[in-house]
């Protein structure tokens, strides 16, 4: 087997070749830094610039661990973790980030830290290998089946919809044809399609 070139000569363990790992962080320097840390001892790496952007990326594939930040724009650590939670709560998820460990705010659904400092490198190719051998016993929830989203009324010419992959909701202006069922739209906020059911009693308002 070919030897992999390996960013820190400490003896920590690597994880599985070919483990999935995708990456979230709005800044560009930390995720070409981090990828040079994760591509060299075998990990495919996928890279996401927010909680938007990555959960475009879980569309197309589910990784084996998640590595995030925290503060991001458009849509940040916290809420992504916590959908990643509701939607994926199978898939280990790493938070790194400024803060030192004791000093992470309460309520990130993580499974492990790792503050982004000189320690980085080691602490993360310590870390991904024991949680993606041990992962999470979270069960996941029986995937989403293609039903329609049923949605509310707001009773001023919009639709509420409630998106199934970024949980966030938005509205849509209000549309007549003859077939609700066939109704779609794209969420404004992950630009998922979302086929949505308009409610016979709600088209009678
Ligand atoms: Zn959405």
């Amino acid at each position: 087997m070919r030897r992999l070139p390996s960013p820190d000569s400490s003896g920590v363990s690597h994880g599985h070749l070919g483990n999935r790992v995708l990456l979230v962080d709005d800044d560009r320097f930390a995720r070409k830094l981090i990828s040079g840390y994760l591509l060299p001892a075998g990990y495919v790496v996928e890279t996401a610039e927010d909680g938007l952007d990555a959960i475009g990326k879980l569309r197309a594939g589910l990784p084996d661990l998640i590595i995030c930040d925290l503060n991001m724009p458009r849509m940040d650590g916290f809420e992504f973790l916590d959908i990643v939670r509701k939607r994926f709560p199978h898939i280990p998820v790493i938070v790194i980030s400024g803060f030192d460990a004791d000093e992470l705010p309460v309520g990130v659904a993580n499974d492990a830290y790792c503050a982004k400092n000189a320690l980085l490198a080691e602490q993360l190719l310590k870390t991904i290998p024991e949680l993606t051998r041990n992962p999470p016993l979270r069960t996941a929830p029986p995937p989403v089946d293609d039903k329609p989203v049923q949605v509310r009324w707001d009773g001023s010419g919009r639709y509420i919809i409630g998106c199934r992959d970024c949980l966030r909701e938005f509205s849509a202006p209000r549309v007549f044809q003859m077939r609700p069922d066939e109704t779609w739209t794209t969420c404004v906020h992950c630009g998922k399609l979302v086929h949505f059911l308009v409610a016979e009693d709600l088209e009678g308002t």
